[in-house]
């Protein structure tokens, strides 16, 4: 088999850029589809800055820095991925969305690529079966932000073969992350976990049992957490966030994963966190203002 030489990445937001970033940083060559070149140019600029904090921070030499710059180019489309060795899907956490790339994307693959997702909930079984090549299909699901998070969680859809997990853990292992490895059931391992404490944060917010502050503050300090529930949410992004409560609601069919309809109202304002400026807090200030 040959060894992985270059990937393609689906999807130039947070996600998408992030994988490209360690990917090319650790010498594969990347190329990145998105909707638009605008979207395309973003990312760079995003992936340049974050390089640029690493070379500051003495973690990489310029020289490195520029190199993974020069091994990132644009897919304007699919048939940019016709000599990549793993393509990975990072676009929007919507199951219709990626059944139609995953539909127009194989044609373009060579036979024996493999083609791997980043969803965070969605059934990797269920995505496996809209490709031509369920065998060579894997769940590889990076944490936000991928340079700094250590974890990718695996997972296996029910006809992954042992050639494909062995080639995608040792790129994995190449990116210097650690994985750990789940079964594909709704949210997998991370998410099946953090998604439900974020959902009650936003219950405890609804009921007005606390504010965006107060709840913050209380899991910072009273659990000992990095940061609160509601600014991570924001960080995720409250779509992302909704679209695993849904699948984890759906998928389990048990009504303590119902969705809080604050959370479901924030979405329908487009107040998406981070993303858009705007979410629990509001980030159009040099200071994060709650919006609660
Ligand atoms: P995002 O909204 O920042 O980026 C999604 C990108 O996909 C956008 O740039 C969008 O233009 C692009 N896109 C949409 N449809 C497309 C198409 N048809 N073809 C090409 N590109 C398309 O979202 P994100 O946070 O980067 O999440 C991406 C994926 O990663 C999702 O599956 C999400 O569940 C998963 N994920 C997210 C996080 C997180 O913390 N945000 C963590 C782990 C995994």
């Amino acid at each position: 088999m040959e060894p992985i030489r270059k990937v393609g990445v689906v999807g130039a937001g947070q996600m998408g850029s992030g994988i490209a970033h360690v990917v090319a940083l650790s010498g594969y060559d990347v190329a990145i589809n998105d909707l638009s070149k605008d979207r395309y140019d973003a990312a760079i600029d995003l992936i340049a800055k974050n390089l640029e904090r690493q070379v500051f921070k003495g973690k990489i030499s310029e020289d490195e820095k520029n190199a993974a710059l020069g091994r990132i180019s644009f897919a304007e489309t699919f048939e940019g991925f016709s000599d990549a060795d793993l393509v990975v899907e990072a676009a929007t956490e919507d199951e219709t969305v990626k059944r139609k790339i995953f539909v127009s994307l194989c044609p373009f693959l060579k036979p024996d690529a493999i083609l791997a997702t980043n969803t965070s909930s969605i059934s990797i079984t269920r995505l496996a079966a809209t490709t031509d090549r369920p065998e060579r299909f894997i769940g590889m699901h990076f944490m936000n932000p991928v340079p700094i998070m250590e974890l990718v969680e695996m997972i296996r859809g029910i006809a992954t073969d042992d050639v494909t997990f062995s080639r995608a853990k040792e790129l994995v292992g190449s990116l210097g992350k650690t994985m750990a490895v789940s079964e594909d059931f709704p949210a997998f391992m991370v998410n099946r976990i953090l998604l439900p404490m974020i959902n009650e944060a936003v219950y405890t917010l609804y009921e007005g049992v606390g504010s965006v502050d107060a709840i913050d503050t209380a899991m910072r300090l009273g659990a000992n957490h990095p940061m609160g529930p509601l600014q991570l949410a924001d960080f995720i992004g409250l779509d992302t966030c909704l679209s695993i409560m849904q699948v984890l609601y759906e998928g389990l069919a048990d009504s303590k994963y119902r969705p809080c309809p604050l959370l479901v109202k924030y979405v329908e304002a487009g107040w998406l966190g981070r993303k858009t400026q705007r979410g629990f807090y509001d980030y159009r200030s040099d200071e994060p203002m709650p919006t609660r």
